[in-house]
């Protein structure tokens, strides 16, 4: 038995929610406004996520946010059974999701048969409030 499985304080611990930074808050904000955001360079035209100052592909300071349509496929996943914090309920899914656009990011997949996921399966992003934050996460379509 792990030390926090009875532990009676389990229900006060909150899900950790994102730090906007200067530079990520426009992406947090669009999520709010149920807006999938992605940063792509006027100079190369590559996407780039998590975002970024400059361009990790030619370092121009050239990034500009668009709106990504919210459509891909699953690239990989993992089904999680040992929380990073006890406050997660689990199983739940981490899969990192190739956007139509061409570019990825890391988010959870929900409301889910997680037996029948697979590799290139169709998801669409929703939107899922966490105290004060409004958080991408992905749904099979
Ligand atoms: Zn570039």
């Amino acid at each position: 038995m792990s030390s926090w499985e009875n532990d009676t304080t389990q229900a006060a611990i909150a899900l950790p929610e994102p730090s906007a930074t200067e530079i990520s808050e426009p992406h947090w904000q669009a999520c709010k406004e149920q807006k999938l955001l992605v940063q792509q360079c006027s100079n190369c035209q590559s996407y780039t996520f998590p975002p970024e100052k400059n361009c990790p592909q030619c370092f121009e300071n050239t990034l500009a946010w668009q709106q990504s349509s919210g459509k891909g496929k699953i690239y990989s996943f993992t089904i999680v059974y040992r929380p990073q914090t006890p406050a997660f309920n689990t199983p739940y899914v981490a899969a990192i999701i190739e956007l139509d656009e061409g570019w990825h990011m890391l988010s959870n997949i929900i409301d889910c048969d997680i037996d029948k996921l697979a590799i290139n399966q169709a998801v669409a992003v929703c939107f899922e409030k966490r105290g004060k934050s409004v958080l991408p996460m992905f749904r099979t379509v």
